[in-house]
């Protein structure tokens, strides 16, 4: 799929760079918890959706315009790790675009959290897309010449976190994904998995709603593949809310809920089938 391939994603109204969509405000509340048998796709106690999407219609402008999302409704709750799959083309990059704010839909509600961004301006949807959503990308983007905890302690930086909270915080991120014994080296002298680590890290640092991973394993081997899907299971066992945006059928498979998205349209979702069976 086509994901950001340069650090600047232009959308009509707004510019965004790769430094806004990782740099992050404080944590809002404490990080949710999986409640038990909470059926996937189903509200737990009321709490508003991690993220939802109606309605949602995107079309790009052209002669005839092309529709890449076509009535789209899913809703995703805290706790839940979802796989968004589909082939080439299918509409996955801009799902992830409108799914993340980096992109307003044509029509329809993208709500993170229970705030409706379509309300809101493009300068409160960068405040929410900053500190509620992590995002992590096949190309890692990690800035190099940088050590892995300074990779993770920016993404604070400009948050008003005082440096002492900053570094606090991204050596217990580094710890999480299992990366402790490895807080000073320079990103460039990791491995592809170790930097996809250090990416999860930044994106987990300031404990959003969610985390969206695009193709978190395009450029990985299959260890380093195994290692990553290990980590990002765990990571749900804890209770972290993630949306994996993959054309691999097999990683999808993996993953406890799975919403297929075929010509901007959601084909199927395990959720409802559950529900409705
Ligand atoms: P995927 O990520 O699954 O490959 P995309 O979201 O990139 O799918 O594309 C979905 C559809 O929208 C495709 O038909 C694609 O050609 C079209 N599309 C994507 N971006 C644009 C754009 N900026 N302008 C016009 N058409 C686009």
């Amino acid at each position: 799929m086509t994901t950001p391939t340069t650090t600047t994603t232009t959308t009509p109204a707004t510019t965004t760079t790769t430094a806004e969509m990782t740099s992050h405000l404080p944590a809002v509340g404490a990080r949710p918890t999986v409640t038990p048998g909470t059926t996937p796709g189903v509200a737990a106690g009321g709490r508003p959706a991690a993220l939802e999407l109606r309605n949602v219609v995107k079309e790009y402008p052209g002669h005839p315009p092309v529709r890449a999302l076509d009535d789209v409704s899913v809703r995703i709750d805290h706790g839940e790790l979802v796989a968004v799959v589909g082939p080439s083309g299918s509409g996955k990059s801009t799902l992830l675009n409108v799914m993340g704010t980096l992109d307003r839909p044509t029509s329809g509600v993208v709500s993170i959290d229970g705030a409706d961004t379509s309300t809101l301006s493009d300068r409160r949807v960068a405040g929410v897309r900053a500190r509620r959503i992590g995002f992590v990308f096949q190309q890692f983007f990690l800035l190099p010449g940088m050590t892995a905890l300074d990779n993770v302690a920016n993404g604070l930086l400009y948050q008003g976190v005082p440096p002492r909270d900053r570094r606090e915080r991204s050596v217990v991120a580094l710890q999480r994904v299992g990366l402790g014994h490895r807080l000073r080296h320079d990103s460039n002298h990791l491995s592809g998995g170790e930097r996809q680590r250090v990416a999860i890290a930044r994106a987990l640092v300031h404990e959003p709603a969610f985390v969206l991973a695009d193709e978190p394993t395009g450029n990985l081997d299959s260890k380093s593949t195994a290692a990553v899907m290990d980590l990002i299971g765990g990571l749900h066992d804890e209770g972290t809310t993630i949306v994996v945006i993959t054309h691999d059928t097999a990683i999808a498979a993996s993953l406890p809920r799975q919403v297929a998205v075929f010509d901007g349209r959601i084909e199927s979702d395990s959720a409802l089938e559950g529900a409705t069976s």
